[in-house]
């Protein structure tokens, strides 16, 4: 699998060298609040079974399952809600995690749904943010990384639902990328 990679960007060792860092920020910013978190399926996966590991907190763990990207390269721009019943979030402080905030798209409909449930707080956090510009008014407080506009696998992200599995976050080889 790492053979169809053009480039590694971030190994093993160092994605838990960052996940060290940003758990205990949240461990400390969270240490007087009970944290639920939640969870965005598929590709948060690995981050979130690594990161949550990292935080000796009492905290709730939900998931939410939403699509957008319909297994290609590009985002169809349409965020489709998998499940009927959200998370209870009402009176709760909610930590999002997802694997990569691009357009924004995902996080901001996810934040304005839940919002109408009366959460106490909402932060978000993200192995990947891509350096570009958003339509999307959408940011994240704790960032694993930045990359630049490129589209990258592994360590939970797929390419149709491929290389989630994968140690690393890569930049897949052109040749394998349908254009
Ligand atoms: P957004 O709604 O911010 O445009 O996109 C968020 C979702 O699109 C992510 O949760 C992820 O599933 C997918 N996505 C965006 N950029 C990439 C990328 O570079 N690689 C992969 N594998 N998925 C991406
Ligand atoms: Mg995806």
């Amino acid at each position: 699998m790492q053979a169809d990679l053009e480039r590694v960007l971030f190994d093993q060792a160092t994605i838990v060298r960052r996940l060290d860092e940003i758990a205990a920020q949240i461990s400390s910013d969270y240490r007087d609040r009970e944290l639920t978190v939640i969870a965005i399926l598929n590709g948060s996966l690995i981050f979130m079974a690594d990161l949550l590991r990292r935080i000796p907190l009492p905290l709730r763990l939900d998931c939410l399952s939403v699509a957008s990207y319909l297994g290609g390269l590009q985002t169809s721009g349409e965020v489709i809600f998998r499940q009927i019943a959200l998370p209870d979030v009402a009176g709760r402080h909610i930590l999002l995690l997802d694997d990569i905030l691009d357009s924004g798209t995902t996080i901001s409909a996810i934040r304005e749904k839940l919002q109408t449930a009366s959460p106490k707080s909402i932060r978000v956090c993200v192995l990947l943010r891509k350096l570009k510009e958003r339509k999307q008014p959408a940011d994240a407080h704790y960032i694993g990384f930045d990359i630049a506009d490129e589209f990258v696998v592994g360590y939970g992200l797929d390419y149709c639902e491929r290389y989630r599995n994968l140690p690393c976050i890569g930049v897949l080889k052109k040749e394998l990328v349908a254009s």
